[in-house]
């Protein structure tokens, strides 16, 4: 067993804590990774706070990891030490059924195995990259390509990939318009994807402050959903919109901007659903659809894709004694887009 250090939430209502435990062992077709950063992802403090249900505790969260290989099993092909990689969502799944087979492992039909708050094949409970090191098959373990930062690139392993993947499912691409509604951290991945594949790109967003940000970030309009122009001067202008809000809202109210046959994504995953209205989707042939996360092979197309082009997240580096207060201010929206933890900070503390 490897002793680890990490933060852990013991119950859904308490703060992030100093907690140790135990990862397995290396085997042969497994990677050891000192995790040099880790993203906050919204969906840590959802399950970090039991909003969705099932969470198991003690939790150490995290799935945006971003490190370098300390060691490798013996039938370990991909990597060497040295090597720096990632982790995303999820670090196993059944290998056999359709969806694995095809590399859309996200939809595996045995269920993925979630990187923290999951069971592995041994009934062991995952958990996540809030934490020094992590063991992990090579096979569910990505390369972090040059020029890319560990810092930056962390955010990509769930916010990258999250954006990226129904973007090229559905084609978005040139001769589309876009609007992406609310710019967090997979908004704003989403905002310089879209832009990366040559979208027109319109920000729909609660925060006037964020309006000199979408600009920065290559949007081409911006437009405040507290204000009722905003939907009148919009009406059917998009081909997409893609929903990355965090609380429950009005999508009838985002169903309206779409063109005839256009479609809205949602990859926000709110704790409560939110009534539906039948008219705005027959009335123009519209479709609501949804998408999770992506699959290895894509998440390492897109991490390669994102080193081509010059692509990070827009991160505040924070030490993780800070954990519990950058979970306040990603529920307020107050981050400049991701927080990463720099792990750094727990290997030299010790506990
Ligand atoms: P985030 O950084 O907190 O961004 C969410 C954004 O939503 C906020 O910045 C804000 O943008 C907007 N927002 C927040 N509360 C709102 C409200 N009450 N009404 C309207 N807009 C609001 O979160 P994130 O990490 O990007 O994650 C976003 C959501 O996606 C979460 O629910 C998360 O669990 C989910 N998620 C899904 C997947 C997937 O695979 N489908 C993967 C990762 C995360 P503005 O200030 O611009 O309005
Ligand atoms: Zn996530
Ligand atoms: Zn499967």
């Amino acid at each position: 067993m490897i002793s680890t250090r990490g933060y852990a939430a013991m119950t859904a209502k308490a703060a992030l804590q100093p907690f140790s435990f135990e990862r397995r062992d290396v085997g042969s077709q497994d990677v050891l990774i000192r995790i040099t950063h880790c993203g906050i992802c919204h969906s840590d403090i959802h399950q970090a706070r039991d909003e969705w249900g099932g969470s198991i505790f003690p939790m150490v969260p995290g799935h945006e990891i971003a490190g370098t290989v300390t060691q490798v099993g013996s039938a370990v092909k991909k990597f060497k030490t040295g090597d720096s990689v990632g982790v995303g969502c999820f670090v196993d799944s059944c290998r056999s059924c359709p969806a694995c087979q095809e590399g859309l492992e996200q939809y595996c039909e045995a269920g993925m195995v979630l990187t923290y708050s999951g069971r592995d094949k041994n009934g062991r409970t995952t958990q996540g990259g809030y934490s020094t090191q992590i063991v992990v098959d090579e096979n569910y373990v990505l390369r972090i390509p040059q020029p890319l930062s560990s810092a930056g690139a962390a955010p990509l392993l769930c916010a990258g990939i999250t954006t990226y993947s129904p973007l090229r499912h559905w084609g978005v691409g040139k001769y589309h318009k876009l609007a992406v509604v609310g710019l967090g951290g997979l908004g704003h991945m989403a905002v310089k994807i879209a832009r990366a594949l040559g979208t027109e790109v319109t920000v729909l967003s609660t925060s006037e402050r964020k309006r000199k940000d979408a600009d920065r970030l290559g949007a081409a309009d911006f437009a405040l959903t507290s204000q009722p122009e905003t939907f009148t001067r919009l009406r059917r202008h998009f081909d997409f919109v893609l929903d990355t809000v965090s609380a429950p809202h009005d999508y009838n109210a985002h169903v309206n901007l779409l063109k005839t046959d256009g479609t809205m994504i949602l990859v926000g995953a709110p704790d409560r659903p939110t009534p539906l209205e039948p008219f705005p989707l027959i009335m123009h042939r519209r479709r609501i659809a949804g998408s999770v996360i992506g699959g290895i092979r894509e998440t390492q197309e897109m991490l390669d894709f994102c080193a081509e082009h010059r692509i990070e997240s827009d991160v505040e580096v924070i030490p993780i004694q800070q954990v519990n207060e950058a979970y306040e201010r990603v529920v307020k929206g107050d981050v400049r887009f991701r927080f990463v933890i720099d792990l750094t900070s727990l290997q030299e503390a010790g506990h």
